[in-house]
């Protein structure tokens, strides 16, 4: 048989780590070096060489997507099927487990899998049953406490509470919810785990089938395992399977999420015959990109040291864009992705890795300005996340009483005691009468149509929504936003949450505020309300199809999102103290180390190009600041660096002109850039951005003491200082 083809286009640590006859190995090393490469080459010699049946075969990715795609490369390689082979994310390997054996497990055949929002409402409902106060049990921070325990592999009755009341009381939430889970046949992401791993410790004929099963198991990614995970394939193994790890410590980014990279080392304790390889090569990027990763990655300490080289050409430097603020940021990305594309390149192989989500609504409505087309991987576009669904739901009511999907929405969220029976009576009644959901509302509460507690609640939403309409019909429309959002008990309720999430939830609604402060009328749209139009455009950005699997779309992903994958042309945005490494973490070294192996993960994503931006100012989360380069751009040796100075929708008159066509258009408004004007009503301020041409020229101003407006040149009777 001819198996050089398994072995060609191989170096030779790669080689020795896919031809090496069955055994326990760890391959680790940094990026791009092969790493998934050489596992699916292993599978593949593992079947051909090797002789082993697929079904001994057991591999686990890190998304579904990363599965197909090693299902695929390994079926090519073998020329035919691998059915029989378990490929999977240790959920989706679990849940497989659990469908073929939910009697061991306990579970009724058709359970169903409980995801995070409908676990979190469960919760909810069992703190209120409970008798429990909210404010002081949110359901949040009880899934928290919950999952955090399963990925320990820890029940209640495991848990000690040393008499603190706190821990006890959760405790017992967490019991209520594991009983109406267990009644209802629900399982939660984390239950998939800790209920396969005790499959394994409460059936030992089980465990001997699938342990004679499974005499190769491959794991990749296995620096972001957790204790559960880790656990699992531990006692699948035994002693007798032969288990292949690849890992790269300094691209573990899980921490805040339960991700042990002591793993690593304990896997090396517990098999003491693995073998270890490290791969030196890298294969994916240019050598300025690897040097300047590498230079970063340099400063953290306790790494378990790797080298890492390219015989590849130095190739482009890396570009650092000093950007005005978020929105020249966003253009100037836009702009070279033009060039890009133009160029002859596809917008498919260029990706756009921010830190935060809420980072993408400034780039997404650049790229819906331009006609360029996106798609955003692994998260929901900004106007379709729910907390911004919500705020948004309030402006709707405020603007109108009659739309009973935005009624549905908020008249319990936060919850005010307005149950589902309650509501029920409300609909048929406004049904009966041929009304709003609101006029149905006022009017039962009017002819006490309700019951005691739930017609004063109802009452309460009704002089909250009016008082709202009232209170901020003359406010500016961030005012509304924000205000709206405060007074409803919304933002309170999200930033009640535990955890991640819950804080990606408030910095999104904080940069919902930002988002209406940058709103502009069209032209076309006078006579509309600012509060309408924003709504429409809100809605419209929001029903924007995103650009379907076949588009070519540049993508767009957190840098959590972009693990494993590799991009030609990467751009990283927001690279600034405070967000990058972010606030938090700036003064805490485990989280600045994080979130340097997140920067590391990053840069190494991209193969010929990474182009880097900080801004000098920029509005996010509602706030304006004025943020210093990241420490990581210091980090970076300067000769890797090329400086972007030239702004691209926003010249400084003395620099070199070389997109004279913008500049010259933006001149004729006889305002430029940085320039400090004065406006009768708002007082003096400095030139931010412009947009337009001509009698329409828009120009943005940040006024020292009202903030940003952006004013129509030609009215707005602005004089240079
Ligand atoms: P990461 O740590 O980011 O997951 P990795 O170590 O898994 O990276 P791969 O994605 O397997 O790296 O490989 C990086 C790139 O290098 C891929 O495009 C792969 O096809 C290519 N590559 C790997 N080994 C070789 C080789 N020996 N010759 C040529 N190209 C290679
Ligand atoms: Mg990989």
């Amino acid at each position: 048989m001819d198996v050089s083809e398994l072995l060609d286009g191989l170096n030779d640590a790669q080689r020795e780590a896919v031809g090496s006859p069955p055994c326990s190995q760890l391959i680790l090393a940094g990026a791009g070096s092969g790493k998934t490469r050489v596992l699916v080459h292993r599978i593949a010699w593992l079947l051909r060489v090797e002789q082993v049946s697929p079904f001994s075969v057991l591999a686990v990715t890190f998304t579904n997507k990363a599965a197909a795609e090693m299902r695929g490369r390994t079926e090519q390689l073998l020329r035919g099927q691998s059915n029989g082979m378990w490929i999977g994310t240790f959920h989706s390997l679990a849940h497989r487990l659990l469908r073929a054996h939910h009697q061991e497990a306990g579970l009724p055949q058709a359970f169903q899998i409980l995801d995070s929002d409908d676990q979190i409402r469960l919760i909810r409902r069992l703190i209120k049953a409970m008798g429990l106060d909210e404010k002081k049990w949110p359901a949040k921070q009880g899934a928290w406490f919950i999952n955090g325990n399963k990925d320990e592999g820890l029940r209640p009755q495991n848990i000690d509470h040393y008499d603190d009341p706190t821990t006890k009381t959760w405790l017992q939430i967490y019991e209520a919810y594991q009983q109406a889970c267990d009644r209802a046949g629900l399982v939660d992401f984390a239950e998939l785990l800790l209920r396969a791993h005790e499959l394994w410790l409460k059936n030992a004929t089980l465990l001997r089938h699938y342990r004679d099963r499974f005499r190769h198991i491959l794991v990749d990614e296995f620096q972001d395992t957790n204790s559960i995970q880790y656990a699992w394939i531990r006692i699948l193994a035994g002693d007798t399977s032969h288990v292949t790890i690849v890992g790269d410590d300094d691209q573990s980014i899980y921490g805040w999420r339960g991700a042990k990279v002591e793993n690593i080392q304990k896997f090396l304790d517990e098999f003491p015959g693995a073998k270890m390889i490290r791969l030196e090569q890298n294969y994916r990027s240019t050598a300025t990109i690897l040097k300047a990763a590498n230079a970063v990655i340099e400063n953290n300490t306790g790494r378990l040291g790797k080298e890492l080289w390219t015989d590849g050409s130095d190739g482009e430097p890396i570009s650092v864009y000093e950007a005005y603020n978020e929105l020249d940021e966003a253009n100037y990305i836009v702009n070279q992705l033009q060039q890009w594309q133009q160029q002859g390149n596809a917008l498919v192989d260029a990706a756009i890795l921010y830190r935060s989500n809420a980072q993408s609504r400034v780039l997404e409505g650049a790229f819906i300005n331009s006609g360029m087309k996106y798609r955003i991987y692994g998260g929901v576009r900004f106007f379709e996340r729910q907390e911004i669904k919500d705020a948004m739901s309030y402006l709707r009511l405020i603007s109108n009483r009659r739309d009973d999907a935005a009624f549905e929405r908020i008249v319990n969220t936060p919850t005010r005691g307005i149950g589902e029976t309650s509501l029920e009576k409300v609909r048929l009644n406004a049904r009966e009468q041929g009304c709003s959901m609101w006029q149905s509302a006022v009017m039962m509460v009017e002819q006490k149509l309700l019951t005691g507690r739930a017609s004063s609640s109802v009452a309460k939403f009704v002089d909250l929504i009016d008082f709202l309409s009232d209170e901020l019909a003359e406010k500016a429309l961030y005012e509304k936003v924000d205000v709206s959002m405060r007074h409803s008990g919304l933002l309170a309720m999200y930033q009640a949450e535990k955890g991640e999430k819950g804080q990606t939830r408030v910095e999104n609604l904080e940069e919902l505020v930002s988002a209406a402060k940058d709103f502009v009328l069209d032209e076309d749209e006078q006579d509309m309300s600012e509060l309408d139009s924003f709504l429409s455009h809100a809605a419209l950005e929001a029903g924007e199809s995103q650009a379907d699997e076949f588009d070519d779309a540049v993508q767009l992903m957190t840098m959590h999102a972009a693990k494993g994958l590799e991009f030609p042309l990467v751009f990283v945005p927001g690279v600034e103290e405070g967000m990058f490494p972010s606030m938090q973490s700036g003064e805490d070294p485990e989280r600045l180390e994080e979130e340097r192996r997140l920067c590391y993960v990053a840069m190494t994503r991209a193969m010929k190009k990474l182009v880097i931006c900080h801004a000098e100012t920029r509005r996010l989360y509602g706030k304006e600041s004025y943020n210093r380069p990241s420490r990581f751009i210091r980090e970076i040796p300067a000769d890797l660096i090329e400086n972007v100075k030239l702004k691209t929708t926003v010249q400084k008159p003395t620099m070199q002109n070389r997109f004279h066509q913008e500049s010259e258009r933006f001149d004729a408004s006889g305002f430029h850039l940085g320039q400090r004007v004065n406006h009768t009503k708002f007082g003096d301020g400095t030139v931010t951005n412009y947009e337009g041409s001509g009698a329409q020229t828009r120009i943005q101003v940040h006024f020292d003491d009202v903030g940003s407006k952006w004013l129509v040149v030609t009215y707005a009777r602005l004089t240079a200082l």
